[in-house]
């Protein structure tokens, strides 16, 4: 096993990086921005080393000072997290031929998986269902552009091969708009991700996000941990995730987890990852791989008792996974609610001290979180604050714990979410059963 971990992140999970790597007996290693010195993980550390100031491209982007703090302080591997530098492969890329071990997949798997068009065709090849579509990137043939979609049918969505975060799509209702569209995706994308290639896919009315986490060792052996339902979203983020995804079809279920299964071995791949999926109609339709933790992981560890960023870690020390398939037994439900710093109403960010914190507890009650009374929420990074996580036997429970675990929690001197959660954790349709992509900007009137 390692002996000693560099953290190449902030907040929450470079805390619960920290937590899996003392149970391991791992020694770590935490680096931060100027402005970051006070976070919990970075007190708790073993080592801490400064990497720079506020602005993320001067620190935690910053991958000749990442790898300069990992060679002074002797760690052997490195962590990144998610969000950052997790999914960029020339750091992977960097950390390997300097000596350290990337936790995470390949470079060349995370190049792959980066690029949109060449991951939908690389899941083809491996029979996991995609959304009707182009079938790769669009040329500059208007006739043929026009031909495709109206293969496709209306409405399709413009989307670009290295988008992220919600970013570089466009629906296109009619062909009228298709042309102007494509353009203009193009050029966003040329800016934004410094890559003008674009796709077309079937836009889905009224899917659901539902995703299938896996994990797979360097000895061949691949499992899946089941799914998640992330449908409750605003402008394409996240906002409460639960596990397992309630209500979905048992014969397109066990297929689909096959399918991501023979996938990671077909792939090669190495890690934890995540297939996200649209799904409608009692059909799954892949739209791209997230190659490294995700934030909604606990739900999945609470339903299935693996600890995932333990097994991240001694996959990437070369060990075989710590269980099989068969051991993964479903244990009731789990619902993770993000906490942000900002207003709930208009969504801006509120940064600021929080002069007084009291996190809920009680039976199946789990906090993920950095924040302490006097903790001073810097304005530079994502406004994620805390996640609350519940578990109960059944959806009803979780849901229940989850609205006694917002109204007991009191996060005092910035603004937050909570009363959004509260109201969303209480929404009688959601209560009922899952609900689609589109149900939150909906309620709250945003479309
Ligand atoms: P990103 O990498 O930016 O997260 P994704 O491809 O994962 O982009 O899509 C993000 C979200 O956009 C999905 O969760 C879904 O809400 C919406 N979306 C993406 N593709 C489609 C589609 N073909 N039809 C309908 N909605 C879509």
């Amino acid at each position: 096993m390692f002996k000693k971990i560099i953290i190449a992140n902030r907040g929450e999970i470079a805390l619960r990086i920290l937590r899996a790597c003392r149970q391991l007996g791992i020694q770590t290693v935490a680096v931060h921005s100027v402005c970051d010195r006070d976070l919990k993980h970075v007190k708790l550390a073993d080592e801490s080393v400064c990497i720079g100031s506020n602005a993320s491209s001067q620190s935690y982007l910053n991958i000749p000072a990442i790898i300069a703090a990992a060679e002074i302080t002797d760690a052997e591997a490195i962590h990144p997290g998610y969000g950052f530098l997790a999914e960029n492969p020339d750091f992977a890329e960097r950390a390997e031929e300097s000596g350290f071990t990337f936790i995470g997949p390949s470079a060349d798997t995370i190049r792959l998986m980066g690029n949109k068009v060449a991951a939908i065709e690389a899941m083809r090849k491996a029979q996991v269902p995609t959304v009707p579509g182009s079938n790769g990137q669009l040329g500059d043939n208007s006739v043929t552009n026009l031909r495709i979609a109206s293969e496709i049918g209306y409405p399709v969505i413009v989307k670009a091969a290295s988008g992220g975060g919600g970013r570089g799509m466009r629906v296109v209702h009619s062909k009228e708009n298709l042309l102007n569209a494509i353009q203009i995706t193009k050029s966003e994308a040329q800016t934004a991700f410094g890559d003008a290639t674009v796709y077309l896919e079937k836009f889905l009315e009224r899917p659901r996000h539902v995703e299938v986490q896996v994990l797979a060792d360097k000895h061949g052996n691949a499992a899946h941990l089941y799914d998640r339902d992330c449908s409750l979203q605003r402008r394409h983020q996240k906002v409460l995730e639960e596990a397992p995804a309630p209500q979905i079809d048992l014969n397109a279920r066990k297929q689909v987890f096959g399918a991501c299964v023979k996938a990671c071995k077909d792939l090669g791949y190495v890690g934890a990852g995540t297939f996200e999926f649209l799904y409608e109609d009692g059909r799954f339709f892949f739209i791209e791989m997230n190659t490294r933790v995700q934030v909604e992981h606990p739900v999945t560890e609470m339903v299935t008792g693996i600890d995932i960023i333990r097994e991240q870690i001694s996959i990437a020390a070369g060990y075989p996974l710590s269980f099989s398939q068969e051991d993964i037994v479903l244990n009731g439900h789990a619902i993770e609610c993000r906490i942000n710093a900002e207003n709930p109403n208009t969504f801006l960010p509120s940064p600021g001290t929080i002069n007084r914190y009291h996190q809920p507890g009680g039976p199946g009650v789990r906090v993920d979180s950095h924040i302490y009374s006097g903790y001073t929420v810097p304005p530079h990074y994502d406004s994620m604050i805390a996640k609350f996580i519940t578990h109960g036997s059944s959806r009803v429970e979780a849901l229940k714990r989850m609205e006694i675990a917002l109204s007991e929690s009191l996060i005092d001197g910035i603004q937050t979410n909570i009363p959004l959660q509260q109201d969303i954790v209480t929404d009688p349709s959601f209560l009922e059963g899952p609900v689609s992509i589109h149900y939150l900007e909906k309620k709250l009137g945003l479309s």
